[in-house]
């Protein structure tokens, strides 16, 4: 037994900590799903998209940030913390404090504004490696302040999710952020202005459920997979073979689920000819409301002679 435990088992310990090496935060390559090794900064040059299969990698929210805005200038907001743990949830406390060390940011979503193509934008991310991206009531509490911040300085309000769905540690209180973050987007919406949601991969369970299905137009990275329940959970609860790509993006948008698909490096011109449309499309509506204030046929005859 002593034998064992002093030379097989550090020897089994120190090969399967060699092979996890990939997941090192100061390893200099990253290993590809097409199976190659890339180097990280030649990686992040090409905004974390593989350049041999052009696999999308997920981006953390300051790397988001920084590809996304002009001049990768931004400011991100603080946002509102709730109390941690609740419930009182074993070891949940451990778990945020492991993963604030992890990604140095008090919680999955940050808030910034910033500017794309020179006009003023309110942008959110989620950073799957906070926990997966799970919501609970501080991410809900930064996605209503960053729509509350859009409403009161009148921009245009884009959101990245990025998320296995709600916290379970956080119960009850983590699937009313469903409902609270609905209400927000409803209240941003009379705002008129508009709304896009770019779905990176994974988004799934209550972010798709709830906020992340409300913009005006969702753009979905390539082969990110969008769901509400995972494959093998439908596929256990159909009792039939899926088909090739599901829940992928592109199958999405095949569907409905989405609008467009579009790679990364498009990202910033297809959003920026997106909400110059909208916001014409806000300015014609504005157009037509003021006119609609003459509501008979004679208040018409009155001012189109006026007018004459
Ligand atoms: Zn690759």
């Amino acid at each position: 037994m002593n034998w064992i435990s002093k030379f097989i088992k550090p020897k089994i310990k120190s090969l399967l900590k060699k092979r996890s090496a990939g997941k090192d935060k100061t390893a200099l390559w990253i290993n590809c799903e097409c199976k190659s090794l890339i180097y990280k900064d030649e990686l992040f040059n090409n905004l974390n998209v593989c350049p041999k299969c052009g696999s999308h990698h997920k981006l953390t929210c300051e790397e988001r940030f920084k590809i996304f805005f002009d001049e990768k200038e931004y400011t991100i907001l603080e946002t509102p913390l709730p109390k941690d743990n609740p419930l009182q949830f074993p070891d949940y406390e451990k778990k945020l404090k492991k993963a604030r060390e992890k990604t140095k940011q008090p919680d999955a979503v940050l808030i910034a504004d910033g500017k794309l193509n020179g006009m003023r934008v309110t942008v959110g991310v989620q950073n799957f490696f906070f926990n997966g991206g799970a919501v609970g009531a501080a991410s809900g509490e930064a996605f209503i302040h960053g729509v509350q911040y859009a409403i009161n300085n009148k921009t245009p309000f884009i959101f990245f999710s990025g998320s296995g769905g709600q916290k379970m540690q956080e119960g009850a209180i983590a699937l009313m952020q469903m409902t609270r973050t609905v209400l927000a987007v409803n209240e941003f919406k009379k705002h008129k202005l508009p709304y896009i949601v770019v779905m990176t991969n994974p988004t799934s369970g209550g972010v798709t459920a709830s906020f992340a299905s409300l913009g005006d137009t969702i753009i979905g990275e390539p082969k990110a997979t969008i769901c509400f329940a995972g494959a093998r959970v439908v596929r256990d609860t159909m009792k039939e073979e899926l088909p090739p790509g599901f829940q992928q993006s592109e199958f999405v948008k095949d569907h409905g689920g989405i609008d467009i698909v579009c790679e990364r490096k498009n990202l910033r011109s297809k959003i920026s000819t997106l909400l110059s449309i909208l916001l014409k499309k806000k300015e014609i509506q504005q157009a037509i409301s003021e006119t609609s204030d003459v509501t008979t046929f004679d208040e018409t005859l009155q001012k189109a002679s006026k007018a004459i």
